[in-house]
């Protein structure tokens, strides 16, 4: 883990922050100087989240939000900026994978609710911090999207769709924002693990049956890896690093892109 303490006296808002990727760049930007926010839904995998960043002299303080609720996430935001501190970097990072259907099988309610959480949620979330950077003309956003949202996978309808939008989000959020030196910028992980959306991918996508993976999960796991240039599952502790460096300044002239993390395409 990088000792370099480019992050010092800035707050990092992240979101998802007691899922596997939140934590892992929480720990991340904390051992890089940031002090942080941790948002979540669940105050007890926040308080253990707090826990596990432990990174001693750095501010750690929790906060309860759904994303997908406006009314809430500005609150939040009001609150942190006039009790916290300013925000300067924000990790749009909450993330909900849906059920697993083609298409034409899809239930309505669950696209809707990927959409508000994945799409809207990250959209609140800018539409929230961004007048604050704007106004401090600072501030450095990474969206969290997906491969789901370049390349579009089988039976993940309503993921795949928000994914794409959160893609054009960032697209639109950098120029909108590039004038007030914030900067958006987007990663895209590929197939990540082990973890919760890993195993959840493969048990889910063996029961859909379709033709394009077979209903053996051990079998979908092949198929899977089979397909990434790399021939391996990516591991969570591979996008910290990433993020960190959009964040950072080494990252200066970049706004707008999302970078896949994905073992190649
Ligand atoms: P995770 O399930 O461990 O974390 C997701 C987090 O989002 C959880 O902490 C959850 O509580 C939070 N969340 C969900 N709905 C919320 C809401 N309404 N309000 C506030 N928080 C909410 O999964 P993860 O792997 O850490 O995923 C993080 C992000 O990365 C997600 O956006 C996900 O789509 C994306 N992603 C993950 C993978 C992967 O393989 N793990 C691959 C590509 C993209």
């Amino acid at each position: 883990m990088s000792t370099i303490q480019r992050f010092s006296g800035q707050l990092a808002l992240i979101t998802g922050a007691s899922g596997d990727i939140g934590l892992a760049v929480a720990k991340r930007l904390a051992s890089e100087g940031a002090d942080l926010v941790l948002l979540g839904t669940n105050g007890d995998k926040l308080e253990k989240a707090k826990r596990d960043v432990a990174v001693s002299e750095r501010h750690v303080s929790t906060v309860i939000c759904d994303v997908s609720d406006y009314d809430n996430v500005e609150a939040v935001i009001a609150h942190i900026e006039k009790n916290i501190g300013p925000i300067s970097l924000l990790f749009n990072n909450a993330g909900y994978q849906g059920v697993f259907a083609p298409i034409h099988k899809y239930p309505p309610e669950d696209f809707k609710r990927v959409i508000k959480i994945n799409l809207l949620g990250a959209f609140y979330l800018i539409r929230a911090v961004s007048p604050y950077m704007v106004q401090r003309k600072f501030g450095r956003i990474v969206n969290t999207t997906s491969m789901a949202g370049l390349q579009g996978p089988p039976n993940m309808g309503g993921y795949g769709a928000s994914k794409f939008g959160v893609v054009g989000l960032t697209q639109v959020s950098a120029r909108d924002l590039a004038p007030y030196n914030v900067r958006v910028n987007g990663v895209a992980p590929g197939l990540m693990g082990p973890g919760f959306m890993w195993d959840r991918q493969v048990e889910l996508q063996s029961k859909v049956g379709s033709q394009y993976f077979s209903s053996d999960p051990e079998e979908v796991k092949k198929q899977m890896i089979g397909i990434i240039p790399m021939r391996r599952l990516g591991d969570i502790e591979e996008i910290p690093g990433v993020v960190s460096f959009l964040m950072s300044e080494d990252a200066s002239y970049i706004t707008g892109v999302t970078l896949p993390i994905a073992g190649g395409r």
